[in-house]
Parts: structure tokens; C-alpha cells; sequence
């Protein structure tokens, strides 16, 4: 009998002898399944290009003079996501109504004024430790000799995307459908200025990083860039950094786009030698440096990039609505699947 079953045993480790590359890919494509996949369609459809286009018109507006760190019209957008934040009863991990993370004016190293990071949070039914990192930068270029430079596109889209996203997880928690991970939103100051705002984060996590899953950064994501439209295609976004620390997260991004969203991902630029190195080049950065998987969801470059002609009028809400909807549903898988993301590499 002892003999018998050591020979099984065996014959059973032959038998699954190391599998192939394409075999631990297969297999690990199988293993991402949405438990409730008309939630997710029923949550990503709170979603809506006309919310969108309310927040970025309003984030993008005279009023808000460019949103510089440091400047009134930064901390008016500050505000403003605070009151959205409490009458959405999104609760601040800060506690109270205390939304701001504070940054003294000495860690800009005296360019700029104190600022802060603005930050509401979900908590996860299950595993509340886990944290997820959903973020997009507040902040943009202000006013110089009198012109707005209004960053509609650089990111009042990311920001709004966040602030919907955020939205349609409270509704789900409401409803009893709240994700089982903790999700941080996390709006941020001095991107800029050089990524400030998320190194201090990482200086300062509010919760531990070796338990924050991934991050989910969004950075221009309302417009078509000159290479989609000579193609007359806009149904694309360009994903950064997906597989770099984790193969699980590239295939999650890919599963959540193919059952919820269908647009192109194209990984141009998650090319290393890719001459423009976006990988480098936005918050999600200061999170991949430090070990946690990150993707980067980015339009690309277009005519009005850093201009004062980055203007509320010429951002596609339906295809904000649709890219912001991707990012949702991936977002939804991470913090509720069965086991934590993998952080290996195959
Ligand atoms: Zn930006």
C-alpha cells in the first residue's frame, strides 16, 4: 500500500511536470472570473459622460485659476472634492471631516506654499487591511501673465474619474455590495512640480504599503492624441506599467476590458526603451519604486498639453465615461477576488 501510493505520487509529479510558459498563462487567464458580473454593470452604469462633464467643467473652470499647488484655486478644488466626498458620505481615513493631508510648505523645498493631498476612503468588508490605491493628480500649472492654463485634459478627467469611481463603490457598499479590500482615493498635490505630492505620500502612507495591493493611477484620460486620430479611432487608452510588477494585474486588466469595456489597450508606451518613459513620469511612479504593481491609464500627448487651451469643450465625455468604466471594473476585481494580487512575475 505504502509502495502503491509513493509510486502514485510519482507518477502524479511526472505527470504535471513543470508547465510551459503558455500553460501558467492559460491558466492564469482562467483563474480571473468576476463573481457578479451584472453588478459590476450595474454599479459601472452610475458612471455617467454628464456627471463627468460636471466635474471636469467645474474643476477646469476661471474659477479654480489652474489649480497650482499652493495657490487659492487649488485649495478651492480641494474643497471642492471635500464637500463631494461628505455628500456622497464617502468617509476621510483621517477621521471626521478632516479630508486634507497636510504637507508642510518645507518639503517643496520653498517652490511652493504648504499644500495638501486630498484622500476619502471605503473600507473593505472582508479584508480591510488590503488596500487598493485608486489616484489621479489635482493639480496643474495655474495662471502666468494673466492666462488660465485650465488642465481639463491634465487632469480635471482624472480627477473626475476618481471622484465617479469612488461614487459608484459607495453605492455598491450601500446596497450591501461594498468591496471586500479597502480603496483609497487619493487626489494629489505638486505632481507637477515632480510627483510631490505621492513621494510624500509614500513617506506617509496613511495605511502600511506592504499591505497596499496595487495602484490604479489616472492621469489624461479624456482626450484622442494625433496617432488615434489619423486613425479616426478613439475607442483606446494607452495602459503603462501593467505587467511590470505582477502578470496577474496585466491579465485582470485585460479580463475587466473584455467583459466591460472593449476598447484598445495599447501598450506602445509600456515599452521600456520608449523614448517619452511615461513609466517615470506620473504618481503611480512613486508606488511601482517601492515594490506595489501599478497601471497607468493615459490618452496620450495631443496639441493642447500644458497649453491654456486644455479646455473643458474638447474632452470626449462618452469616451471618459467608457475609459473610466474600465478602470472601475478592474478596480472591482481587485478588491474583491478570492485571493489577494499576485505579485509574481511570470
Ligand atoms: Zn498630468
Amino acid at each position: 500500500m505504502k509502495i502503491l501510493l509513493i509510486a502514485t505520487a510519482f507518477t502524479l509529479v511526472g505527470s504535471c511536470a513543470t508547465p510551459s510558459y503558455t500553460q501558467k498563462i492559460e491558466a492564469l487567464k482562467e483563474s480571473i472570473v468576476f463573481e457578479n458580473p451584472e453588478k459590476v454593470s450595474s454599479y459601472s452604469e452610475t458612471i455617467t459622460a454628464e456627471a463627468l462633464s460636471v466635474h471636469v467643467h467645474t474643476l477646469a473652470s476661471k474659477e479654480f485659476e489652474g489649480r497650482e499647488t499652493g495657490q487659492a484655486g487649488f485649495d478651492k478644488a480641494s474643497r471642492y472634492l471635500k464637500d463631494f466626498y461628505i455628500q456622497n458620505a464617502i468617509p476621510s481615513p483621517l477621521g471626521g471631516d478632516t479630508y486634507f493631508q497636510n504637507i508642510p510648505e518645507a518639503y517643496f523645498n520653498d517652490s511652493s506654499p504648504s499644500s495638501q493631498n486630498v484622500i476619502a476612503y471605503i473600507e473593505g468588508s472582508t479584508h480591510p487591511e488590503e488596500l487598493l490605491i485608486i489616484s489621479a493628480h489635482l493639480d496643474h500649472l495655474g495662471v502666468a501673465d494673466e492666462t488660465t492654463f485650465y488642465g481639463a485634459d491634465d487632469n480635471a478627467s482624472g480627477t473626475a474619474a476618481v471622484m465617479m469611481i469612488a461614487q459608484a463603490f459607495m453605492s455598491a457598499k450601500n446596497e450591501g455590495h461594498g468591496p471586500k479590500r479597502s480603496i483609497l482615493f487619493l487626489h494629489l498635490t505638486a505632481e507637477e512640480a515632480g510627483l510631490l505630492g505621492s513621494h510624500y505620500y509614500v513617506k506617509h502612507p496613511i495605511y502600511a504599503l506592504e499591505h497596499t495591493i496595487a495602484n490604479l493611477n489616472i492621469d489624461m484620460i479624456g482626450r484622442i492624441d494625433p496617432h488615434y486620430e489619423a486613425l479616426q479611432n478613439e475607442n483606446y487608452i494607452y495602459v503603462i506599467g501593467a505587467d511590470r510588477l505582477s502578470t496577474e494585474l496585466h491579465y485582470v486588466s485585460e479580463a475587466a476590458n473584455a467583459q466591460f469595456a472593449n476598447l484598445e489597450l495599447d501598450y506602445k508606451y509600456n515599452d521600456d526603451d520608449e523614448a517619452n518613459r511615461y513609466y517615470y513620469r506620473s504618481d503611480h511612479y512613486n508606488f511601482a519604486y517601492r515594490g506595489i504593481p501599478v497601471i497607468f491609464y493615459f490618452n496620450g500627448e495631443h496639441k493642447d498639453y500644458h497649453k491654456p487651451t486644455d479646455t473643458p469643450d474638447k474632452i470626449n465625455y462618452p469616451l471618459l465615461q467608457k475609459r473610466t468604466q474600465l478602470i472601475f471594473a478592474t478596480a472591482w476585481y481587485l478588491a474583491n477576488s478570492e485571493h489577494k494580487l499576485n505579485t509574481n512575475k511570470l
